[in-house]
Protein backbone atom coordinates (compact mmCIF):
# COMPACT_ATOMS: atom_id res chain seq x y z
CA UNK A 1 0.00 0.00 0.00
CA UNK A 2 1.00 3.44 -0.61
CA UNK A 3 0.21 7.04 -1.83
CA UNK A 4 -3.55 7.13 -3.04
CA UNK A 5 -4.34 10.39 -5.06
CA UNK A 6 -8.03 11.70 -4.15
CA UNK A 7 -10.41 11.51 -6.59
CA UNK A 8 -10.28 15.59 -6.07
CA UNK A 9 -6.78 15.68 -7.81
CA UNK A 10 -7.98 13.59 -11.63
CA UNK A 11 -8.81 14.79 -14.67
CA UNK A 12 -10.18 13.19 -17.79
CA UNK A 13 -7.34 12.85 -20.13
CA UNK A 14 -6.69 12.21 -23.83
CA UNK A 15 -4.08 9.73 -23.63
CA UNK A 16 -3.37 9.69 -27.36
CA UNK A 17 -4.13 7.11 -29.99
CA UNK A 18 -7.55 7.34 -29.86
CA UNK A 19 -7.30 6.32 -25.96
CA UNK A 20 -8.88 8.54 -23.34
CA UNK A 21 -9.45 8.36 -19.81
CA UNK A 22 -12.56 9.20 -17.04
CA UNK A 23 -12.14 9.06 -13.65
CA UNK A 24 -15.30 8.18 -12.27
CA UNK A 25 -15.69 8.42 -8.21
CA UNK A 26 -16.42 5.77 -5.68
CA UNK A 27 -18.83 7.62 -3.55
CA UNK A 28 -17.03 6.40 0.41
CA UNK A 29 -14.19 3.80 -1.16
CA UNK A 30 -10.88 4.84 -0.45
CA UNK A 31 -9.78 3.84 -3.45
CA UNK A 32 -11.06 6.98 -4.98
CA UNK A 33 -12.22 6.31 -8.37
CA UNK A 34 -12.19 3.82 -10.99
CA UNK A 35 -10.39 4.69 -14.14
CA UNK A 36 -12.74 4.48 -17.52
CA UNK A 37 -11.37 4.57 -20.52
CA UNK A 38 -13.07 5.15 -23.99
CA UNK A 39 -11.70 3.46 -27.31
CA UNK A 40 -12.46 5.98 -30.36
CA UNK A 41 -13.56 3.91 -33.47
CA UNK A 42 -15.39 4.63 -36.26
CA UNK A 43 -18.88 3.52 -35.01
CA UNK A 44 -18.14 5.20 -31.90
CA UNK A 45 -16.51 4.44 -28.52
CA UNK A 46 -16.22 1.65 -26.68
CA UNK A 47 -15.66 1.75 -23.03
CA UNK A 48 -13.62 -0.24 -20.76
CA UNK A 49 -15.48 -0.34 -17.67
CA UNK A 50 -18.26 2.02 -16.05
CA UNK A 51 -17.75 2.61 -12.69
CA UNK A 52 -20.08 2.55 -9.35
CA UNK A 53 -23.75 3.03 -10.06
CA UNK A 54 -24.46 6.43 -8.48
CA UNK A 55 -25.63 9.53 -9.38
CA UNK A 56 -22.36 11.84 -8.61
CA UNK A 57 -20.63 8.37 -10.43
CA UNK A 58 -22.83 9.10 -13.57
CA UNK A 59 -22.42 13.03 -13.91
CA UNK A 60 -19.16 12.16 -13.49
CA UNK A 61 -18.69 9.74 -16.72
CA UNK A 62 -21.16 11.89 -19.05
CA UNK A 63 -19.54 15.06 -18.14
CA UNK A 64 -16.17 13.88 -18.35
CA UNK A 65 -17.28 11.87 -22.13
CA UNK A 66 -18.43 15.11 -23.11
CA UNK A 67 -15.56 16.82 -22.32
CA UNK A 68 -12.97 14.83 -24.28
CA UNK A 69 -15.40 15.35 -27.44
CA UNK A 70 -17.71 12.43 -27.17
CA UNK A 71 -20.71 11.07 -25.65
CA UNK A 72 -22.33 9.12 -23.54
CA UNK A 73 -25.27 8.60 -26.25
CA UNK A 74 -22.09 7.50 -28.76
CA UNK A 75 -20.92 4.57 -27.09
CA UNK A 76 -21.26 1.10 -28.89
CA UNK A 77 -20.19 -1.20 -26.12
CA UNK A 78 -18.90 -1.74 -22.73
CA UNK A 79 -16.54 -4.71 -22.13
CA UNK A 80 -16.23 -4.89 -18.28
CA UNK A 81 -13.43 -6.55 -16.69
CA UNK A 82 -14.98 -8.60 -13.99
CA UNK A 83 -18.37 -7.81 -12.20
CA UNK A 84 -17.16 -5.88 -9.64
CA UNK A 85 -19.81 -2.66 -8.91
CA UNK A 86 -17.00 -0.24 -9.19
CA UNK A 87 -16.55 -1.69 -12.90
CA UNK A 88 -19.85 -3.40 -13.94
CA UNK A 89 -22.53 -0.93 -11.74
CA UNK A 90 -22.86 1.70 -14.61
CA UNK A 91 -23.11 -0.65 -17.34
CA UNK A 92 -26.41 -1.29 -17.33
CA UNK A 93 -27.31 3.05 -17.70
CA UNK A 94 -25.02 3.22 -20.45
CA UNK A 95 -26.95 0.49 -22.03
CA UNK A 96 -30.24 2.27 -21.45
CA UNK A 97 -28.86 5.52 -22.95
CA UNK A 98 -26.79 4.50 -25.99
CA UNK A 99 -28.15 1.20 -26.60
CA UNK A 100 -24.54 -0.20 -26.38
CA UNK A 101 -24.31 -3.78 -25.52
CA UNK A 102 -22.21 -5.04 -22.18
CA UNK A 103 -19.95 -7.91 -22.93
CA UNK A 104 -18.30 -9.78 -19.87
CA UNK A 105 -16.59 -13.42 -19.59
CA UNK A 106 -18.34 -16.12 -19.16
CA UNK A 107 -17.43 -17.19 -15.90
CA UNK A 108 -18.27 -13.63 -13.99
CA UNK A 109 -21.80 -13.62 -16.16
CA UNK A 110 -22.51 -16.94 -14.73
CA UNK A 111 -21.35 -15.12 -11.37
CA UNK A 112 -23.85 -12.16 -11.80
CA UNK A 113 -26.66 -14.66 -13.02
CA UNK A 114 -26.47 -16.11 -9.65
CA UNK A 115 -26.21 -13.36 -7.67
CA UNK A 116 -29.41 -11.55 -9.08
CA UNK A 117 -31.26 -14.30 -7.92
CA UNK A 118 -29.99 -14.40 -4.80
CA UNK A 119 -32.55 -12.59 -2.44
CA UNK A 120 -30.47 -10.70 0.70
CA UNK A 121 -31.41 -13.34 3.66
CA UNK A 122 -29.85 -15.75 1.66
CA UNK A 123 -26.93 -13.78 1.33
CA UNK A 124 -26.26 -12.78 5.20
CA UNK A 125 -26.91 -17.15 5.83
CA UNK A 126 -24.15 -17.76 3.62
CA UNK A 127 -22.09 -15.62 5.12
CA UNK A 128 -22.62 -16.65 8.39
CA UNK A 129 -22.34 -20.25 7.67
CA UNK A 130 -19.34 -19.93 6.02
CA UNK A 131 -17.81 -17.76 8.84
CA UNK A 132 -18.89 -20.28 11.30
CA UNK A 133 -17.44 -22.93 9.37
CA UNK A 134 -13.74 -21.03 9.18
CA UNK A 135 -13.43 -20.43 12.93
CA UNK A 136 -14.51 -17.06 13.43
CA UNK A 137 -16.12 -15.91 16.50
CA UNK A 138 -20.04 -15.67 17.04
CA UNK A 139 -19.99 -11.91 15.51
CA UNK A 140 -22.26 -9.52 13.18
CA UNK A 141 -21.52 -8.56 9.90
CA UNK A 142 -22.69 -5.12 9.83
CA UNK A 143 -25.72 -5.23 7.28
CA UNK A 144 -24.15 -2.29 4.67
CA UNK A 145 -26.83 -2.00 2.17
CA UNK A 146 -25.44 -4.55 -0.69
CA UNK A 147 -24.64 -2.59 -3.95
CA UNK A 148 -27.37 -4.16 -6.34
CA UNK A 149 -26.20 -7.32 -9.14
CA UNK A 150 -25.31 -5.92 -12.39
CA UNK A 151 -26.36 -5.68 -15.64
CA UNK A 152 -26.49 -9.16 -17.21
CA UNK A 153 -23.99 -8.75 -20.41
CA UNK A 154 -25.59 -9.34 -23.80
CA UNK A 155 -22.28 -10.89 -25.01
CA UNK A 156 -20.28 -13.66 -23.15
CA UNK A 157 -16.04 -13.16 -23.79
CA UNK A 158 -13.86 -16.24 -23.85
CA UNK A 159 -9.76 -16.26 -23.65
CA UNK A 160 -8.67 -14.71 -26.88
CA UNK A 161 -11.80 -13.44 -28.13
CA UNK A 162 -11.63 -10.24 -30.53
CA UNK A 163 -14.02 -6.98 -29.44
CA UNK A 164 -16.23 -6.02 -32.19
CA UNK A 165 -14.30 -2.52 -32.27
CA UNK A 166 -14.04 -1.38 -35.91
CA UNK A 167 -10.64 -0.18 -37.58
CA UNK A 168 -8.53 -1.92 -33.97
CA UNK A 169 -7.51 -5.01 -33.19
CA UNK A 170 -8.44 -5.68 -28.81
CA UNK A 171 -8.55 -9.17 -27.27
CA UNK A 172 -9.80 -10.56 -24.61
CA UNK A 173 -7.18 -11.64 -22.50
CA UNK A 174 -8.86 -14.29 -19.38
CA UNK A 175 -7.03 -13.37 -16.51
CA UNK A 176 -8.97 -14.98 -13.79
CA UNK A 177 -7.80 -14.56 -9.97
CA UNK A 178 -8.97 -11.52 -8.40
CA UNK A 179 -12.89 -12.81 -9.63
CA UNK A 180 -13.19 -15.94 -11.89
CA UNK A 181 -14.13 -14.35 -15.42
CA UNK A 182 -11.66 -11.20 -15.02
CA UNK A 183 -10.40 -9.92 -18.27
CA UNK A 184 -7.72 -7.96 -19.51
CA UNK A 185 -8.29 -5.86 -22.91
CA UNK A 186 -5.29 -5.95 -25.19
CA UNK A 187 -4.64 -3.39 -27.77
CA UNK A 188 -2.39 -5.19 -29.53
CA UNK A 189 -2.04 -2.63 -32.59
CA UNK A 190 -0.82 -0.20 -29.76
CA UNK A 191 1.00 -2.44 -27.36
CA UNK A 192 -1.72 -1.12 -24.23
CA UNK A 193 -3.30 -3.66 -21.68
CA UNK A 194 -6.17 -2.42 -20.13
CA UNK A 195 -5.15 -4.32 -16.47
CA UNK A 196 -9.06 -4.29 -15.09
CA UNK A 197 -7.62 -4.47 -11.13
CA UNK A 198 -5.44 -7.62 -12.15
CA UNK A 199 -2.01 -5.49 -12.41
CA UNK A 200 -2.22 -2.63 -11.06
CA UNK A 201 0.80 0.07 -9.99
CA UNK A 202 0.90 0.08 -6.22
CA UNK A 203 -1.55 -2.34 -4.88
CA UNK A 204 -2.79 -5.71 -5.16
CA UNK A 205 -6.07 -6.93 -5.85
CA UNK A 206 -7.99 -9.11 -3.40
CA UNK A 207 -7.97 -12.55 -4.24
CA UNK A 208 -10.06 -15.01 -2.14
CA UNK A 209 -11.95 -17.97 -1.63
CA UNK A 210 -15.78 -18.15 -1.21
CA UNK A 211 -16.79 -20.12 0.38
CA UNK A 212 -13.71 -20.22 2.50
CA UNK A 213 -13.13 -23.97 3.10
CA UNK A 214 -13.30 -24.90 -0.81
CA UNK A 215 -11.15 -27.61 -1.95
CA UNK A 216 -12.22 -27.62 -5.83
CA UNK A 217 -10.54 -24.69 -6.84
CA UNK A 218 -6.93 -22.43 -6.41
CA UNK A 219 -7.87 -18.65 -7.20
CA UNK A 220 -4.32 -17.67 -5.59
CA UNK A 221 -3.21 -20.05 -8.54
CA UNK A 222 -4.88 -18.95 -10.80
CA UNK A 223 -3.79 -15.65 -10.41
CA UNK A 224 -0.14 -16.57 -10.46
CA UNK A 225 -1.00 -18.04 -13.83
CA UNK A 226 -2.92 -14.59 -14.93
CA UNK A 227 0.22 -12.87 -13.96
CA UNK A 228 2.42 -14.97 -16.18
CA UNK A 229 0.27 -15.04 -19.28
CA UNK A 230 0.17 -10.77 -19.26
CA UNK A 231 3.63 -10.49 -18.97
CA UNK A 232 4.37 -13.23 -21.92
CA UNK A 233 2.83 -10.67 -23.96
CA UNK A 234 5.91 -8.58 -23.93
CA UNK A 235 6.81 -4.64 -23.14
CA UNK A 236 3.32 -3.24 -22.88
CA UNK A 237 1.55 -0.42 -21.24
CA UNK A 238 -0.63 -0.81 -18.22
CA UNK A 239 -3.96 1.00 -18.43
CA UNK A 240 -5.46 -0.01 -15.03
CA UNK A 241 -8.96 0.77 -13.46
CA UNK A 242 -7.62 2.49 -10.34
CA UNK A 243 -4.94 4.45 -9.42
CA UNK A 244 -2.44 5.99 -12.60
CA UNK A 245 -1.04 4.14 -15.55
CA UNK A 246 2.57 2.82 -16.06
CA UNK A 247 4.59 1.38 -18.10
CA UNK A 248 5.84 -2.41 -18.02
CA UNK A 249 3.01 -4.42 -17.06
CA UNK A 250 5.26 -7.60 -17.08
CA UNK A 251 7.82 -5.88 -14.44
CA UNK A 252 4.96 -4.86 -11.99
CA UNK A 253 3.28 -8.46 -12.24
CA UNK A 254 6.87 -10.00 -11.26
CA UNK A 255 6.56 -7.71 -7.98
CA UNK A 256 3.06 -9.01 -7.30
CA UNK A 257 4.12 -12.40 -7.78
CA UNK A 258 6.90 -12.00 -5.69
CA UNK A 259 4.74 -10.64 -2.79
CA UNK A 260 2.34 -13.73 -2.84
CA UNK A 261 5.39 -16.16 -2.48
CA UNK A 262 6.52 -14.35 0.03
CA UNK A 263 2.92 -14.70 1.65
CA UNK A 264 3.05 -18.30 1.34
CA UNK A 265 6.28 -18.79 2.66
CA UNK A 266 5.03 -16.81 6.06
CA UNK A 267 2.21 -18.54 6.14
CA UNK A 268 3.55 -21.98 5.93
CA UNK A 269 5.53 -21.47 9.16
CA UNK A 270 3.18 -20.68 11.17
CA UNK A 271 1.22 -23.76 10.61
CA UNK A 272 3.43 -26.03 12.64
CA UNK A 273 0.57 -25.94 14.74
CA UNK A 274 -3.26 -26.74 13.45
CA UNK A 275 -5.06 -23.50 12.85
CA UNK A 276 -8.63 -22.20 11.62
CA UNK A 277 -8.66 -20.24 8.60
CA UNK A 278 -9.32 -17.67 10.93
CA UNK A 279 -6.67 -17.89 13.30
CA UNK A 280 -4.28 -18.02 9.80
CA UNK A 281 -5.96 -14.73 8.73
CA UNK A 282 -5.39 -12.93 12.08
CA UNK A 283 -1.60 -13.85 12.38
CA UNK A 284 -1.12 -13.10 8.10
CA UNK A 285 0.26 -9.11 7.61
CA UNK A 286 -2.43 -6.73 6.63
CA UNK A 287 -1.98 -3.01 6.11
CA UNK A 288 -3.06 -2.66 9.87
CA UNK A 289 -3.40 -4.92 12.75
CA UNK A 290 -5.95 -7.31 12.99
CA UNK A 291 -7.66 -5.73 15.63
CA UNK A 292 -8.19 -2.23 13.74
CA UNK A 293 -10.03 -4.27 11.05
CA UNK A 294 -13.91 -3.66 10.58
CA UNK A 295 -15.82 -6.79 10.53
CA UNK A 296 -16.21 -6.24 6.92
CA UNK A 297 -12.47 -6.27 6.50
CA UNK A 298 -11.63 -9.15 8.37
CA UNK A 299 -14.14 -11.10 6.42
CA UNK A 300 -12.06 -9.94 3.67
CA UNK A 301 -8.87 -10.94 5.29
CA UNK A 302 -10.17 -14.46 6.14
CA UNK A 303 -10.79 -14.94 2.22
CA UNK A 304 -7.55 -14.15 1.34
CA UNK A 305 -6.26 -16.54 4.06
CA UNK A 306 -8.19 -19.10 2.88
CA UNK A 307 -7.23 -18.57 -0.47
CA UNK A 308 -3.54 -19.07 0.52
CA UNK A 309 -3.78 -21.59 2.38
CA UNK A 310 -5.53 -23.53 -0.43
CA UNK A 311 -2.90 -23.00 -2.87
CA UNK A 312 0.02 -24.04 0.20
CA UNK A 313 -2.67 -26.90 0.34
CA UNK A 314 -2.46 -27.33 -3.60
CA UNK A 315 1.34 -27.33 -3.06
CA UNK A 316 1.43 -30.38 -0.64
CA UNK A 317 3.00 -27.95 2.13
CA UNK A 318 -0.02 -28.56 4.11
CA UNK A 319 -3.07 -30.74 4.80
CA UNK A 320 -6.69 -30.27 6.41
CA UNK A 321 -7.12 -32.13 9.36
CA UNK A 322 -10.36 -34.64 8.64
CA UNK A 323 -13.40 -34.78 10.69
CA UNK A 324 -12.98 -31.38 11.68
CA UNK A 325 -15.07 -28.70 12.00
CA UNK A 326 -14.06 -25.74 12.09
CA UNK A 327 -11.74 -27.04 9.44
CA UNK A 328 -7.94 -27.08 10.45
CA UNK A 329 -5.04 -26.93 8.51
CA UNK A 330 -1.06 -27.79 9.48
CA UNK A 331 2.10 -28.28 8.03
CA UNK A 332 2.32 -31.63 6.47
CA UNK A 333 5.67 -32.14 8.14
CA UNK A 334 4.30 -31.82 11.74
ZN1 LIG B 1 -12.47 -5.60 -8.39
Amino acid sequence: MTSRVPYAGQRPRDLGGGVRSVPVPIPGSPLGYTLVYAIDSPGGPLLVDAGWNHPDAWQALSAGLSELGTDVSAVRGVVVTHFHPDHAGLAGRVREESGAWIAMHEEDARLVKLMRGFGERAHRDFQSEMLRRAGAPALTLEDGARPEPPAQPDLELRDGDLIDLPGRTLRAIHTPGHTPGHVCLFLEDAARLFTGDHVLPDITPHIGIYPYDRDDIDPLDDFLTSLDKVAALGRTEALPAHERIFDDTAARAAEIRAHHEDKLVRLAAVLAEPLTIWEAAALMRWNRSWEDLSPMLRGMAAGEAAAHLRALEARGLIRRLPEVDPVRFVAVDS
